[in-house]
C-alpha cells in the first residue's frame, strides 16, 4: 500500500459550485459512450435530429441486453459521421451535429414521476437502460445490464447489497465528493430507486471522513423501502482507494462487525451513477449533461462545469478562461488511472469525470527506455503481479508460462506499476491486453 500522498500533485481542492457549459454549437456524439461497447446508429448524415432524441439503441454487441442508448445532447443536423479520437485512446465512430431546430429539454420544466407507486422492477431496468445510464463506479458499463443481471440471479441466489461510493478514487479528484454533496436528495433517491429494483438487504454508503455531511434520518427514510440506508465515513490515507475489491472489503468489514454476516459480491455505484438514476427515472432526463473537473497548472481557472456530452475539450478550455502556460499533458480522469489525450476535438463521453491540464513542471514530457530492474513495480503491485517479468516475455514474443498467466486475471487495473516505473514501460497497457484475450478466450 502506497500513502495517498506520494501521487499527489495538485492536492484535493474542494469545489463550492459549478459552472453550466454553453451547448456547443457542434457536438461529436461517440457511438462509444460506455468506454467498450460500440452501438449502432439509427440515423445517418443529413438527418434532422431532436435535442435528447434516442440516435442508437442496439449493441453491436448482441448479448447486450439492456444496452445504455445515446442521445443527441443538441438539436440539429447530422452533418457527418467520422472515426474519432476518444478520451480511453480510442477510436470510435461519432455523428458531428451542428446545433439547429428546437430544444426539448434545456429551458423547459421536468416532468415529476413517482417511482414508488407500481411500475414492475423490468419497467424500471428497460428505461434505465432507454436513458442511457452507465455504472461509472468501474468499468462504465450499462447499469440496466447489470441491474437485469442481479434479478435473475437473486431468483435462484439470494441477492447482493447496495454499495455507493460517495469519495474519489483519487487523491487529486473531488468530482464523486462534489456531486454527492450538491446533490445529495437526488444521490440518495437515486440509490434507494436501485436498492428497490434488486431488492437489497443492506445500502451503504462510504465517504471520506470530513468531505460528506450525513443527512438526517428524515430526509430519506421514507425512501427505502428494505433496507435502511446506513451512511459510513472512512478515513482514507492510501492508494488506490474504492476500487471494486477494497469496497467488497470495507463493506464486509462493516457488516460483519455490525450485523455478523458477510457476502461474496456486492452492487457497488457511483454517486454519478445514482443522480443518473434519479434523473431518468423521476424526471425521464436521459444522461446526456456531465458534471466535469477542470483542474491544472496550465488551465486558467479550475472549476466544475456541467457540460452536454459531445462537447470537445477545446470548448471546455475556452469555458475555462484557455490556458495561462503552455501545456504539458491533458489527462482524463485521474493523474493515476487516467489516459493522455493530444486532440483537443476530443468530445466528453459519459465516461469522463475529470480532465487535468498541466505544464512540464508537473510531467515532464517522457521517453520509455529499458528496464533498470529497479523493482518498483513488483513492490507496488498488491496483487503480486511480476509486471516486469510479464511485459519482459511478452515482448519479446516468448511463451508467459503458466505461473504469470494465472496471475493475470487478478489484476485490478490500478495502474500503479506504471505510475512508480522510471523507464515509462507500459505495463499496465500489456497486462491489461493479455487480460482482455484472456477473457476472450474465456467466453
Ligand atoms: S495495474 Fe495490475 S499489475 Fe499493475 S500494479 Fe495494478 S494490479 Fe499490479
Ligand atoms: S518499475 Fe520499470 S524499470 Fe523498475 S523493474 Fe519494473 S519495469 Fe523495470
Amino acid at each position: 500500500m502506497v500513502s495517498i500522498r506520494e501521487f499527489s500533485r495538485f492536492g484535493k481542492q474542494q469545489y463550492q459550485t459549478y459552472k453550466i457549459a454553453y451547448l456547443p454549437s457542434m457536438a461529436v456524439l461517440s457511438m462509444c459512450q460506455s468506454g467498450s461497447c460500440s452501438m449502432k446508429s439509427l440515423v445517418e448524415k443529413g438527418e434532422q435530429i431532436e435535442e435528447g432524441q434516442i440516435v442508437a439503441s442496439e449493441c453491436e454487441n448482441p448479448d447486450n441486453k439492456y444496452p445504455a442508448c445515446i442521445h443527441s445532447p443538441i438539436p440539429g443536423i447530422i452533418k457527418d459521421v467520422l472515426d474519432i479520437s476518444m478520451p480511453n485512446g480510442k477510436n470510435a465512430k461519432s455523428l458531428l451535429i451542428e446545433m439547429s431546430g428546437n430544444f426539448t429539454f434545456s429551458g423547459q420544466k421536468k416532468d415529476v414521476y413517482d417511482w414508488k407507486n407500481a411500475v414492475s422492477v423490468s419497467r424500471k431496468i428497460k428505461q434505465i437502460s432507454e436513458m442511457g445510464i452507465i455504472n461509472t463506479f468501474e468499468k462504465n458499463e450499462s447499469l440496466a445490464n447489470q441491474l437485469d443481471e442481479i434479478v435473475e440471479e437473486s431468483k435462484s441466489h439470494s441477492t447482493k447489497p447496495l454499495v455507493v461510493r460517495l469519495f474519489d478514487k483519487e487523491s487529486d479528484t473531488s468530482i464523486e465528493s462534489f456531486i454527492a454533496n450538491q446533490f445529495k436528495a437526488q444521490v440518495i433517491e437515486g440509490a434507494a430507486i436501485i436498492a428497490e429494483i434488486i431488492n437489497a438487504p443492506f445500502v451503504l454508503f462510504f465517504s471520506q471522513k470530513g468531505e460528506f455531511s450525513i443527512p438526517e434520518k428524515a430526509e430519506y427514510q421514507d425512501l427505502f423501502v428494505k433496507a435502511k440506508p446506513q451512511f459510513i465515513e472512512k478515513k482514507i490515507k492510501n492508494y488506490p482507494c474504492g476500487n471494486y475489491k477494497q469496497i467488497l472489503k470495507m463493506a464486509n468489514q462493516f457488516l460483519k462487525e455490525k450485523h455478523a454476516i458477510e457476502y461474496e459480491s456486492v452492487l457497488g455505484v457511483s454517486a454519478e451513477t445514482c443522480l443518473d438514476v434519479y434523473n431518468g427515472i423521476v424526471h425521464s432526463y436521459p444522461a446526456i449533461d456531465r458534471f466535469i473537473q477542470v483542474q491544472g497548472d496550465a488551465i486558467a481557472q479550475n472549476q466544475i462545469l456541467k457540460v452536454r456530452i459531445g462537447t470537445t475539450l477545446r470548448n471546455i478550455f475556452n469555458e475555462c478562461g484557455g490556458f495561462h502556460e503552455q501545456p504539458s499533458q491533458i489527462i482524463i480522469n485521474g493523474l493515476v488511472n487516467g489516459t493522455a489525450v493530444s486532440d483537443l476535438d476530443t468530445p466528453v463521453t459519459r465516461y469522463v469525470h475529470t480532465i487535468f491540464v498541466t505544464t512540464s513542471r508537473y510531467f515532464p514530457r517522457q521517453i520509455q527506455t529499458q528496464c533498470i530492474r529497479c523493482g518498483k513495480c513488483n513492490l507496488i503491485c498488491e496483487e503480486k503481479l511480476r509486471p516486469d517479468k510479464i511485459y519482459e516475455r511478452y515482448s519479446a514474443g516468448d511463451p508467459l508460462g503458466s505461473t504469470y498467466e494465472k496471475t493475470i486475471k487478478y489484476c485490478t487495473e490500478c495502474q500503479l506499476c506504471n505510475t512508480v516505473c522510471p523507464a515509462r514501460i507500459p505495463l499496465y497497457q500489456t497486462i491489461k491486453l493479455l487480460k482482455d484475450r484472456q477473457n476472450e478466450k474465456n467466453f
